[in-house]
């Protein structure tokens, strides 16, 4: 069984990146006003994950990494209304299947922190050493998974250099960043003194995007805003007379980072049609719909979403090309 458990792990944790997607959600579900990731070699020899959120109480502690163990479902209709990230309650376990899984947590009301190690979905027997231990610690929760993939010579074979891998990392904490421009995060290489990318906590979105992706595409923004029975949309695209070499897209819906081909070409098409051949607009679009009307429980790291109404949202994006045709940057 365990084996199977591996395999079954490897699906949902495919790369070092989704590891740190899956971490950091939880991290917001417990509404952390900071999150600070430290990686090492890609994250293949270490991946951190820093948060000021509600902690782990004890009890839980034991039982976090078992498989289905979810602390975000009370009653089997919440299934269709999902409120947080988490849901499945695979990400802990799956990461304890490949990888030495370490947490320390501390809830507001505990006097102390506590220590805890996993292996296979279980907390992991050390001869005379109690599991979970007390120990010192800030309210909070700090993850680490050291040698991702260590028993899954496959999946680490089929990982790209580790530069890459820590560029995805980094691409996904900044994609989660401008979304979530109220919370601080960062992302360094474990040991060293720079970080690789930073945003303080209480910024905006439009700030964000300034400091992570640079003042030139942030002064050339527009607002996107629509708003009908169906979904709510907001976010930002650079005017018309302003392009980028690739096409940034930056989609979330019900505050899950997502892809959606669909809007993806419709978008692109619309902007590059007022624009030299090659040239692309940056997009940030969030959108809110009733979660009834959006299938998100698509496999966990084909992050390809469906949903209905995909033609209106569609419709409603080129509205803010009409928008950005009569511009110009204010
Ligand atoms: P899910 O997020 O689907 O519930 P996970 O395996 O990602 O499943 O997490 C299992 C449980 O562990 C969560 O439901 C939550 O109770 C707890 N948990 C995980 N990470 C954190 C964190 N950073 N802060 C507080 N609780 C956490
Ligand atoms: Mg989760």
């Amino acid at each position: 069984p365990t084996v199977v458990n591996r395999i079954a792990a490897g699906e949902v944790i495919q790369r070092p990146s989704n590891a740190i997607k899956e971490l950091m959600e939880n991290s917001l579900d417990a509404g952390a006003g900071s999150i600070q990731i430290s990686v090492k070699s890609g994250g293949l020899k270490l991946l951190q994950i820093q948060d000021d959120g509600c902690g782990i109480n004890k009890e839980d502690l034991e039982i976090v990494c078992e498989r289905f163990t979810t602390s975000k479902l009370s009653k089997f209709e919440d299934l269709e209304e999902i409120g947080t990230y988490g849901f499945r309650g695979e990400a802990l376990a799956s990461i304890s299947h490949v990888a030495h899984l370490r947490i320390i947590t501390k809830t507001a009301d505990s006097v102390c922190a506590y220590q805890a190690e996993y292996i296979d979905g279980r907390l992991k027997v050390i001869p005379g050493v109690t599991n979970p231990k007390p120990c010192a610690g800030n309210k909070g929760t700090i993850i680490t998974a050291e040698d991702l993939f260590y028993n899954m010579d496959i999946r680490r074979r089929a990982l790209k250099a580790p530069s890459e891998e820590h560029n995805r990392i980094v691409d996904v904490v900044t994609r989660y960043a401008v979304h979530n421009s109220k919370v601080g995060f960062s992302v360094k290489k474990a040991g060293e003194g720079n970080v690789d990318m930073r945003t303080p906590p209480k910024s905006t979105a439009v700030d964000n995007i300034r400091v992570l992706y640079g003042g030139q595409i942030a002064r050339e923004l527009l607002e996107v805003k629509h708003e009908d029975e169906h979904f709510k949309m907001r976010g930002h695209v650079t005017n018309v007379n302003f392009s980028t070499k690739k096409f940034t897209f930056l989609l979330f819906i019900n505050h899950r980072l997502v892809e959606s081909a669909a809007i993806r070409k419709a978008v692109d098409a619309v902007y590059t049609s007022y624009l030299p051949k090659g040239s692309h607009p940056f997009l940030y679009l969030s959108i809110e719909m009733n979660p009834r009307n959006v299938d998100v429980n698509v496999h966990p790291t084909k992050n390809e979403v469906h949903f209905l109404h995909e033609d209106l949202i569609i419709s409603a994006t080129g509205m803010a090309d009409k928008t950005a045709g009569q511009g110009g940057s204010s």
